[in-house]
C-alpha cells in the first residue's frame, strides 16, 4: 500500500499565497511513487491550483462538501461540484463537528456522496480529552466509523480512507498533548477490528488508516511505524513548506 500524506491547510492562505505555495512545493518534490501527497487548500483555491498541479507528484482534496448535489442549499458547495477537481475530501473532521455542529448523520451522507461522485472520502475519526478521560474512548471510535460508514457498501470501501485524529492531540486544541505510538497502535487495531467486522479481513486489510495530530518531520518517522498506520494528516504543519517537505521525505525513507 502507499503511504499517503494529506495536508490541511484549514482557513489559511489567500488564493495568491496558496499558489505561491503549491509552486515552491511542487519544485521541491520529486516524483514519489509510493507516496501519496495530498494538499487540501480552502474551497475558493481549488480551481486555480487544479489547473497547477502536477497530478503525478500530489492531488488536491477538499476540506468539505455538502452531501446534496444540488438544491436550494445557500453558500453550500457539492461534491458533485467537485467531482473531476479533487480525488479527495476530508470529511467529519473534528472542527466540522464541533465548531459546526456536524453529527454522524450528516457525516454518514457527506461520506455517501463522495464515494458517489468518484472522490475519495477521508474520514476523520477521534475522541475528545474528556471522552478519553471518562473510558470512552473505544465506544466514540466505534460510533463514529460505524456511523460515518453505514452508507458506504462493499464495493464504496475500496474508495474509502479513515483518519484517526484524537481531538486532545491536535494542535490547535488547547493544551494539546502529543499522542503516544502506543495509543495510536491501539486506536488502529480497533479501527481494523471494526472494518473487518463490517466488510471482512480482506477488504478492511486494503483500507488505507492516517493519523493526524500535531505531526511534525520530528515525529513522523514514529508514527509512520506503528503499525496499520499507512499515512499521516498534518494540520499546522503543512502551512510549513520545510516542515511539510521534511515529512513527505521521511515517509519516503520509512516506506522504502
Ligand atoms: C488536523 O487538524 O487535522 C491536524 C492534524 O492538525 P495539526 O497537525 O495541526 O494537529
Amino acid at each position: 500500500m502507499k503511504t499517503y500524506i494529506v495536508g490541511n491547510w484549514k482557513l489559511n492562505f489567500s488564493v495568491g499565497e496558496a499558489s505561491i505555495y503549491l509552486h515552491k512545493l511542487l519544485k521541491a518534490l520529486p516524483n514519489y511513487r509510493d507516496v501519496e501527497v495530498v494538499v487540501a487548500p480552502s474551497t475558493l483555491a481549488l480551481q486555480p491550483l487544479s489547473l497547477q498541479i502536477d497530478r503525478h507528484k500530489m492531488k488536491l482534496a477538499a476540506q468539505n462538501a455538502f452531501y446534496r448535489d444540488y438544491g436550494a442549499f445557500t453558500g453550500e458547495i457539492s461534491f458533485s461540484q467537485l467531482r473531476g477537481l479533487v480525488d479527495y475530501a476530508i470529511v467529519g473532521h473534528s472542527e466540522r463537528r464541533y465548531i459546526f455542529g456536524e453529527n454522524d448523520k450528516m457525516i454518514q451522507k457527506k461520506v455517501a456522496a463522495a464515494v458517489r461522485n468518484k472522490i475519495t472520502p477521508i474520514l476523520c475519526i477521534g475522541e475528545t480529552e474528556s471522552e478519553r478521560a471518562f473510558g470512552e474512548t473505544r465506544d466514540v471510535i466505534r460510533d463514529q466509523l460505524m456511523g460515518g460508514l453505514s452508507e458506504v457498501g462493499d464495493d464504496g470501501i475500496s474508495k474509502v480512507m479513515v483518519a484517526y485524529e484524537p481531538v486532545w492531540a491536535i494542535s490547535s486544541t488547547k493544551a494539546a498533548k502529543l499522542a503516544s505510538p502506543d495509543e495510536i497502535a491501539e486506536a488502529v487495531k480497533l479501527i481494523r477490528e471494526i472494518l473487518t467486522e463490517m466488510y471482512g479481513a480482506k477488504v478492511a486489510e486494503k483500507v488505507p488508516v492516517l493519523f493526524g495530530g500535531s505531526v511534525n518531520s520530528s515525529n513522523a518517522g514514529a508514527y509512520l511505524t506503528v503499525p496499520g498506520v499507512n499515512g499521516l494528516l498534518v494540520g499546522g504543519a503543512s502551512l510549513i513548506l520545510s516542515e511539510f517537505v521534511d515529512i513527505i521525505g521521511v515517509a519516503k525513507r520509512v516506506e522504502s
